[in-house]
């Protein structure tokens, strides 16, 4: 399988170098050239098989042809699905006759980033391992990918991981899950600025070509094509079960923010995952609904929000699927992308639309109604469930159609944002045992000027030697 860019002006790829590359030079993301099938047969015995088995199978087809062996996979695949507290490690919890949650926060760090996460840190070590390079990632977060990717990279032979987050910006149980991971290859810079000036100095390192070539610099958010992969699995694996049980399709809803989960949705569903509708869901920062809407993409200001992994207005992976609706044509994508940069609007044409608003559905929560979700959905079934989760389920519940099962997608764990849960239902929930000396444990954190000189001279002094 080759890897092309969505602006059509980089050098194609396999998957390993995807995986290192991160970002393609011309500004795109890597995609595959087609979209691997799965067969009757696959889709059948994926019913019994462990989730780490159907992930070595499903990630495999987008790994052929690259040099990472089938069974070094597989291998990899079993180690990462060994670190979540849960057999099956993703359950479904069934919340009515026709309801359930997917459950995707029993990794290390509470939110679904860990799924993907802990299988990339495992093929960056065998990749760099293999190819005797090092790599040092640089990233922004604005709270959980940081202690994901902490977490997967934490001692892996090879990687020097450099973390921004804006300096008290998240919260104690975040900054603490990221800050107090001593290992040294880990350095957690506090910026003095907001998310957005931590992205901007990201952004600009990479643009630095020199210096992104010099210091091999690798990314770990959701623009990295492993993520994705690792992420259209959950979907297979629940969709095949529940669809069993009901003898009918399966309905998503998908808490949005940057759409990697969402694409991943739909990823599946084109691999021939037994998927019906997929429906978009947002907070108050609602651009993905109102283009859904109109058609028309227009940027505004970001609101923050009692879920704050969606305080986005740009959805980077929205580019993967804009490639789709634009039929692949990476130069008009290219054109289309500058001009939403330069002017903050996008139109898509009329058939683009209509492609849009056939293959998903679309709404977003008030902050009201999200507090509103959480506690009735503990009043119908004593269920717990966080900010980003409610936004789907109410959503989800606003947009259902006649028949066939929904899932809700549940993408964290409800301590992790403990003070939303405890103002819609009084409870405050408790953080699980591996987890809770967290504030008492000594933490290691830099804090650096936020502008770009003083960061490259940071990553230069923490960056490995080249082997090369
Ligand atoms: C990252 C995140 C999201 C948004 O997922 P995207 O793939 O960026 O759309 C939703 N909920 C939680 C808890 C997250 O951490």
């Amino acid at each position: 399988m080759k890897y092309v860019s969505t602006r059509g002006d980089a050098p194609v790829l396999d998957f390993s170098g995807a995986l290192l590359t991160g970002m393609a030079i011309d500004g795109g993301l890597y995609v595959p050239d087609s979209w691997p099938s799965l067969t009757a047969d696959q889709l059948a015995r994926f019913r019994t098989s462990q989730y780490h088995e159907v992930a070595a199978e499903v990630i495999g087809l987008f790994v052929e042809g690259s040099a990472i062996e089938q069974t070094d996979l597989a291998q990899m695949t079993e180690a990462a699905y060994a670190t979540f507290r849960h057999p099956e490690v993703v359950p479904t919890r069934q919340i009515s006759e026709d309801e359930h949650l997917l459950e995707l926060f029993w990794g290390p760090t509470l939110s679904f980033k860990d799924v993907a996460m802990q299988l990339l840190g495992r093929l960056f070590e065998h990749e760099l391992g293999r190819t005797g390079r090092t790599l040092t990632i640089v990233a922004a977060t604005s709270g959980d990918t940081g202690s994901a990717a902490i977490e997967a990279c934490r001692d892996r032979a090879g990687i020097e991981l450099v973390m921004l987050h804006p300096n008290g910006r998240v919260s104690e149980v975040q900054r603490r899950q990221m800050t107090t991971v001593l290992s040294p290859n880990i350095h957690n810079v506090g910026v003095d600025g907001t998310f957005d000036d931590c992205q901007d100095l990201v952004k600009a390192m990479f643009g630095d070509r020199p210096f992104r070539d010099e210091m091999r610099l690798g990314a770990v958010n959701s623009i990295n094509w492993a993520r994705v992969s690792a992420q259209v699995v959950y979907y297979v694996v629940s969709s095949v079960k529940l669809s069993d049980q009901y003898k009918a399709k399966v309905s998503y809803t998908v808490p949005t923010g940057n759409f990697g989960n969402i694409l991943a949705a739909n990823i599946a569903r084109t691999m021939g995952a037994p998927i019906d509708r997929l429906v978009i869901a947002a907070n108050s920062n609602d651009i993905l609904p109102r283009t859904h809407e109109s058609g028309e993409m227009a940027m505004d200001s970001v609101v923050a929000t009692s879920s704050p992994a969606m305080d986005i207005q740009v959805s980077s992976n929205f580019e993967r699927l804009l490639f789709e609706l634009f039929e692949r044509d990476g130069k008009a994508l290219a054109d289309a992308m500058r001009a939403f940069r330069s002017e903050g609007v996008m139109r898509l044409d009329s058939a683009q639309l209509v492609a849009l608003q056939d293959g998903f559905g679309a709404g977003h929560a008030t902050e009201s109604e999200v507090n509103d979700t959480i506690a009735e959905v503990y009043e119908q079934c004593g269920t717990v469930i966080d900010p980003h989760t409610a936004v789907a389920v109410s959503v989800g519940r606003k947009n259902r159609a006649e028949s066939g099962p929904m899932v809700y997608v549940a993408s964290a764990h409800p301590a992790k944002f403990g003070d939303a849960v405890e103002a819609a239902i009084g409870i405050e929930p408790q953080l699980p045992p591996h987890l809770s000396d967290l504030l008492d444990r000594p933490e290691k954190c830099e804090v650096v000027d936020p502008d770009l000189g003083s960061m490259e001279r940071y990553v230069r002094s923490v960056a490995l030697p080249s082997a090369s």
